[in-house]
């Protein structure tokens, strides 16, 4: 039998390699932050770390982990409710709620799980999910594993949204669903007019605030924030995987009955393991870093502000963006992997995304800037670009 499917699967990956679609791992031989290290010895600049706020290696979270291996061993062995709930595990979901001002927490193994698990338990075939049509894939595979009735509206188009609300009108819950800040050009979804919407309409709100959290809104507390709608929305779900340390783990925050219930029915919080002491301890580190200053969220914001005007006045197109995500329209796939290979030649990390990642046309390079990023980091950077830019006709 295997014969057959060795076969299918050839050709399917010969497939992928001849539409260019084939994706190669570079492998990191040091700490994940603002200089690595690669396998073939050549030291880089990353920028296309999800690494906002420079705490993937920060010393205190690595400190915070080691100790609580001391305090609190290594694994589990368990799901939550079973024997996988530590005293760390309560205080993190009660410091997440606090950092965004909601009532309740639960944590999961990892955010892609939170999206997963979070509609099935709520809604049934009454119910209606509105969704952004560029929303994140396990929010997507979370809306197929419930049968609530699905409403698709183009990205962050407002007008289009309304009509969909409409069209659902009759279901007996509705639930719109967005990205909080959208990976590909970095824009800020508008959750303030989903808000009004969802008054007018009667509808709850839900948003993912992967690459929003930590980074938009003056103190980082995400689009809420960001948009002066805290305690507006009904559901919040995000990573500890990107601005906050990076390692591993998510979570769903927002009305304690919502939260309770989550805990009762969602899947992949029932029926996978409770994240271990040490990612949880860094965890309750870091929220309690955020909770006595601001300076890394000031020192990202300073850091995208002087990396866009300065690409800008080189004459790069740069996509206006709220978040870290800075992203160098090309506007041809090819020219995006071109430029990306000799900026990598030159130091800099970056990776050029073209169709089906982005639309048709709309090739560009993605930079994530971050608060690990220093002043020269930064212009290494951009002499880069414009070196890069110059060779290849994008920049005069
Ligand atoms: C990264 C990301 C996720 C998945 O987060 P993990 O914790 O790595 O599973 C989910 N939603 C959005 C919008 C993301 O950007």
């Amino acid at each position: 039998m295997y014969e057959k499917v060795k076969e299918h699967l050839i050709k399917e990956i010969k497939d992928i390699r001849e539409a260019g679609l084939y994706k190669e791992e570079r492998i990191i031989t040091s700490p994940q932050q603002a200089e690595i290290k690669l396998n073939t010895g050549q030291k880089v600049l990353n920028f296309c770390a999800n690494n906002y706020l420079g705490l993937s290696n920060h010393p205190e979270l690595v400190k915070a982990a080691k100790e609580a291996l001391d305090t609190h061993g290594y694994g589990m062995s368990s799901v939550r409710f079973i024997c996988g709930t530590t005293d760390l595990h309560k205080t993190l979901e009660k410091k997440i709620a606090e950092f965004f001002g909601t009532e309740d927490t639960i944590l999961y193994a990892a955010a892609f799980d939170a999206n997963g698990g979070v509609f099935e338990p709520l809604l049934t075939e009454e119910d209606a999910i509105i969704s952004d049509s560029l929303n994140h894939a396990s929010i997507i595979d979370g809306v197929r594993l419930c049968k609530a009735k699905r409403f698709r509206y183009a990205n962050a188009d407002m007008a289009a949204l309304e009509e969909e609300l409409k069209k659902a009108q009759s279901c007996r819950f509705k639930v719109i669903v967005t990205d909080g800040v959208f990976s590909m050009d970095g824009n800020v979804a508008p959750v303030d007019k989903m808000v009004e919407l969802a008054e007018k309409y009667d509808a709850m709100v839900m948003v993912d605030e992967c690459h929003s959290a930590g980074v938009v809104g003056k103190t980082g507390r995400g689009v809420t924030e960001h948009l002066n709608i805290r305690g507006k929305v009904e559901i919040i779900t995000g990573t500890l995987g990107k601005a906050f340390g990076g390692a591993v783990g998510g979570f769903t925050t927002g009305k304690k009955e919502i939260i309770e219930m989550l805990r009762q029915r969602s899947r992949p919080y029932l029926f996978s393991n409770s994240l271990p002491p040490i990612v949880v301890n860094a965890g309750i580190r870091m929220f309690d870093m955020m909770s006595e200053t601001n300076d890394l969220q000031d020192q990202l914001h300073e850091n995208t502000t002087y990396f866009m005007e300065k690409m800008s006045a080189v004459g790069f197109d740069i996509k206006p963006t709220q978040s870290a995500i800075c992203a160098v329209m090309l506007y041809d796939a090819k020219l995006s992997q071109d430029m990306a290979a000799k900026l990598l030649e030159e130091g800099i990390y970056v990776i050029g995304f073209y169709f089906p990642v982005v639309p048709k046309d709309q090739a560009r390079i993605r930079v994530q800037l971050s608060a690990g990023h220093n002043r020269e980091h930064l212009d290494k950077a951009i002499d880069a670009f414009t070196k890069v830019g110059k060779e290849l006709g994008v920049v005069k």
